[in-house]
């Protein structure tokens, strides 16, 4: 292996890295402080135990309940 398929590799790994981020993205965001459903708002404890929660015990609850 020379120096260029080593940079190829390099390159595609870093593009394929690069797309997986942007394509995790919605799971990756950060907890938020109020529910995106209801606007109630979540509780620091539910954010901690739930890191990237969305949504209030309430709205969860329903979501889960389908
Ligand atoms: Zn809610």
């Amino acid at each position: 292996m020379d120096k260029a398929d080593i940079a190829n590799d390099y390159i595609e790994w870093r593009t394929e890295e690069a797309i997986n981020a942007q394509r995790y993205q919605p799971s990756a965001v950060a907890s938020r402080a109020i529910c995106k459903e209801c606007d109630a708002p979540i509780p620091a404890a539910r954010r901690k135990a739930l890191p990237g929660v969305q949504l209030c015990v309430g709205c969860q609850s329903v979501l889960e309940g389908r």
